[in-house]
């Protein structure tokens, strides 16, 4: 098979067996449960896109692997083409869902792997880069979602991994046999993990000798024996039960977040990538990073495009888009930005060709990328919300607007410029809540500040990689120091 269809991907989610719990309970079946199902329709979204001519050349790339067409989100990048394109479909996801998408964190996992592996095994033999083509010439013949697992619960943030007093704040192997490992721990906000056949787990923080258990990549099918799924709570989650579409402001989108559980998981030699090499541990982390602060400026733009497109028509239905301070306000929203979409695209084209033959992005520009994506969506929200009005939080609910004897009030007070439907104003204000402070906000807003790394990992890079002793030395020249 070379690529599925969107509906052929949700038949391959059915016939998984994973192993989900949501409010104290298994879900029997994730991909009808009412809560889930949009994230499921998020993640179609990147099959149906697939399938579109129009979408084509953002959507598929040819395999390094066969040269067949592929997903872009299983793709290697060939060039600094490939990274733009890659930011400019997260865009266009953004743009169709307004929602997480969640298939893009398996991309980053492929790509930081790819490379990290290549280099390992040219420093030690090993053989982890050949276990890793296997794999993901696999994935893309199947056309897999494929998890992006880093994020460890990480204990007593002050110590090490090994020196936890709970050995498994941070995944680690706790067997080793000739056949494989097994390991035990788990993966803390693992976006899309349900909606995913398959799970790339990485280490989460750069590694000393001492750490040598917990240096370990693996890839794993979502319903391996051993693992378990807690679905995270999202605001509003259950107004998705109450059969509204106007209330939930997203009825057809969403993205979705797991704690993921590892109970003695089983790892065939074959899908292992990393065991032990504690050194390399923080050069996949950093790729991994870079790579996911990156799609941050793709994907949280579209979304952002969709948000400020739905400020402007509560404007228009409040009857004062004509208004300066309106206008500058949807001007500061479409800056922000679009400087956020500067970023993704200047770190893709600045890019450059790692020892195994894949490109990877400019770090500091990524950094810088995802240190913006930290603020400018808080404020182009507090914007949408100053232009939505307070009504965006205290609307009544559809079931108000339906009934026969309240429905009349809320019809003529909630009335606003003239042609407009109360139905439809209430459409618009319901979106602007949910990507602000509903299920959405998640993805929108939260994420955009602790998704890829909460600020100050990025601070870390820039620090790292801002060369300040050059910048030192050229304010020298210039001002004709001499020491
Ligand atoms: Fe993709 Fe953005 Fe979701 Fe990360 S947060 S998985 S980059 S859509
Ligand atoms: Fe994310």
């Amino acid at each position: 098979m070379a690529m599925m269809t969107g509906e052929q991907y949700v038949e391959s989610m059915r016939k998984m067996d994973l192993q989900v719990y949501m409010f104290g309970k298994k879900v029997e079946n994730p991909v009808d449960h009412p809560i889930l199902r949009p994230s499921l329709n998020s993640v179609k979204a990147t099959y149906d896109l697939a399938q579109e001519p129009e979408y084509e050349d953002l959507m598929t790339a040819r395999s390094v692997f066969t040269g067949e067409k592929v997903n872009r989100f299983l793709h290697i990048h060939q060039s600094t083409e490939d990274l733009m394109k890659k930011v400019k479909m997260q865009r266009l996801l953004g743009q169709q869902t307004a929602a997480c998408f969640q298939r893009c964190v398996g991309m980053d996992a492929f790509n930081a792997v790819y490379s990290t592996t290549y280099e390992i095994d040219e420093k030690y033999g090993t053989r982890y880069h050949e276990n890793f083509k296997k794999y993901a010439a696999y994935c893309e013949e199947h056309d897999f979602t494929v998890d992006g697992a880093m994020t460890d619960p990480k204990g007593d943030r002050g110590l090490a991994p090994h020196a936890q007093e709970d050995p498994d704040m941070y995944l680690r192997v706790v067997e080793r046999r000739p056949d494989g490992i097994v390991v035990r721990g788990a993966k803390a906000h693992q976006t899309g993990a349900i909606n995913s056949q398959e799970m790339i787990v990485m280490p989460t923080v750069a590694m000393g000798p001492d750490d040598k258990d917990y240096a370990v990549s693996f890839a794993v099918p979502t319903d391996a024996e051993g693992i378990i799924m807690i679905i995270g709570r999202q605001s509003c989650d259950t107004r998705k039960l109450e059969e509204s579409q106007i209330d939930v402001g997203n009825s057809q989108f969403g993205g979705v977040e797991a704690l993921v559980i590892f109970n003695d998981v089983f790892v065939p030699n074959e899908r292992i990538f990393l065991d032990g090499e504690t050194e390399f541990a923080g050069m996949l982390v950093e790729r991994f990073a870079g790579y996911h602060r990156q799609s941050y400026g793709g994907c949280k733009v579209g979304v952002g495009d969709v948000l400020i497109g739905a400020a402007a028509v509560a404007a228009d239905y409040n009857g004062c888009a004509r208004a300066s301070h309106i206008k500058d306000k949807l001007i500061e929203m479409i800056h922000l930005n679009e400087t956020l979409y500067g970023c993704g695209i200047a770190c893709s084209a600045e890019g450059h060709k790692t020892a195994s033959g894949n490109y990877i992005i400019d770090l500091l520009l990524a950094n810088v990328c995802k240190q913006n994506v930290t603020r400018f969506p808080y404020e182009i929200a507090r914007l949408a919300e100053d232009i939505a009005g307070g009504i965006v939080v205290t609307a009544p609910s559809e079931a108000d607007l339906r009934d026969p004897v309240i429905g009349p009030y809320v019809e003529k007070y909630l009335k606003a410029a003239k042609d407009v439907t109360v139905e439809n104003r209430l459409r618009i204000l319901r979106l602007i809540e949910n990507l602000c402070l509903g299920t959405a906000a998640v993805g929108y807003r939260t994420e955009s500040l602790h998704g890829a790394g909460s600020p100050q990992a990025q601070r870390i890079m820039i620090s790292r990689q801002g060369n300040l002793p050059r910048k030192k030395e050229l304010a020298k020249r210039i001002a004709k120091v001499e020491e």
